[in-house]
């Protein structure tokens, strides 16, 4: 997750700053192609996405970088802090249940709360890449 997630141009009034938003997996596809000089290919098994998906996000990404970029505009990263705070859990059985953040490091759940299975993982935005093998051995805690 970037832990930066607000870009402002410098001397624009807010009343007058536009915001382009970027998604988590935009960024993210950015940072692989762009900063880590990975093959595009290889970005896209990271995000675990198909090329098509991965070139279409990337050119949206740097499109909108663009136009903030030349037309002075703010970027705003969607997701970085706010998405942190609760986390998405689902079962076996399809059950969803949100689990706030400081639960989870105190207590992470260990079942569904709906069918009570312990087959359960965490959802992440859009296939990341993050929690693989998850329903294979989270009983040791998986999650850090
Ligand atoms: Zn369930």
């Amino acid at each position: 997750m970037p832990p930066i997630n607000y870009f402002k141009p410098r001397g624009v009034p807010l009343a007058h700053l536009q915001e382009v938003h970027l998604s988590v997996e935009e960024a993210e596809a950015i940072r692989l192609k762009d900063l880590e000089a990975l093959e595009q290919e290889e970005c896209a098994q990271r995000m675990n996405v198909s090329r098509t998906t991965f070139s279409r996000v990337l050119s949206s990404a740097r499109q909108k970088m663009a136009d903030a970029l030349l037309n002075g505009k703010a970027i705003r990263i969607e997701g970085g802090n706010f998405e942190m705070a609760v986390r998405r859990f689902r079962c076996i059985n399809g059950h969803e249940w949100d689990v706030p953040f400081e639960t989870m490091i105190n207590t992470p759940p260990q079942s569904c709360p709906t069918c009570n299975t312990p087959s359960i993982m965490p959802l992440f935005p859009l296939g990341l890449g993050f929690g693989k093998g998850y329903w294979a051995g989270h009983h040791g805690g998986g999650l850090r």
